[in-house]
């Protein structure tokens, strides 16, 4: 048994060690006995198979680089893969950029993938630091650092903000599931704190694949306590405000 991983924009989207997530989905795969295969992809390239579709974050002008490649050459690759239930993590920038537009500081609006149900708008100063998120998997824990505000149009969310601002700092949503696709605010790396959601994602790309997925339980004892410590600590933090 194998997955494929293409990672997105390596060299363009790549902030607060998001490619940490994929080595840890291969970690955990092929501690189950399914081998994982990177392929790093980026301009001008093409995607080939994939079983999980990655994006990280960036800066503005690498966003907006990767962002025009994708309107050139890849919208109907990828939004075919998504809605055939195709598993992917989108995460900050290249979650703002399979949405429908960004609206920039003066209204602007800049086109995104439209593979996801929603649109981002620039706000006002940054939302920047930990982010604890109740989900149906698991409570998540991490970091988010970006101006832009997300609103979804449709899909349900990855969670309610227990601490922190997520998608808008208004609605207590953060990020996003549509079909097998999440994307989200949060850095992390993500999957290193949350365990549920790196096996919620291969066991997605396995059950495509192969049709069944038995993932047996990993020893996680010392992620989870350190992110109940990090838990804790927000939340005290929160009380003392
Ligand atoms: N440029 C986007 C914003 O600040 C995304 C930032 C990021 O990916 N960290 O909203």
């Amino acid at each position: 048994m194998e997955l494929e991983i293409v990672h997105l924009y390596h060299d363009l989207l790549n902030t607060y060690g998001d490619d940490g997530n994929i080595k840890l989905i291969k970690m955990r795969a092929e501690k189950r006995g399914i081998n994982v295969n990177i392929k790093k992809v980026s301009v001008g390239d093409s995607i080939g198979n994939t079983d999980i579709l990655f994006l990280g974050g960036g800066q503005e002008y690498e966003q907006t680089l990767a962002c025009e490649d994708i309107l050139k050459s890849r919208v109907d690759f990828i939004k075919g893969y998504t809605e055939d239930g195709g598993v992917g993590l989108f995460i900050c920038g290249g979650y703002q950029l399979m949405g429908e537009f960004y609206a920039d500081a003066s209204g602007k609006k800049v086109k995104g993938a439209s593979v996801l149900p929603i649109h981002s708008e620039a706000g006002e100063g940054r939302f920047t630091g930990n982010i604890i998120v109740r989900s149906s998997l698991e409570t998540l824990v991490g970091f988010e650092n970006h101006s832009g505000r997300t609103f979804l149009d449709g899909g349900e969310a990855l969670g309610e903000v227990l601490f922190g601002n997520g998608n808008n700092g208004k609605d207590k949503t953060e990020g996003i599931i549509y079909k097998n696709a999440v994307g989200t605010y949060m850095h992390g790396p993500l999957l290193s704190k949350n365990p549920a959601l790196c096996d919620d994602l291969i066991r997605r790309a396995m059950i495509r694949k192969y049709g069944s997925c038995i993932l047996e339980p990993l020893e996680d004892e010392y992620e989870l306590l350190a992110k109940q410590d990090m838990i804790k600590k927000l939340l005290k933090e929160d009380a003392l405000k």
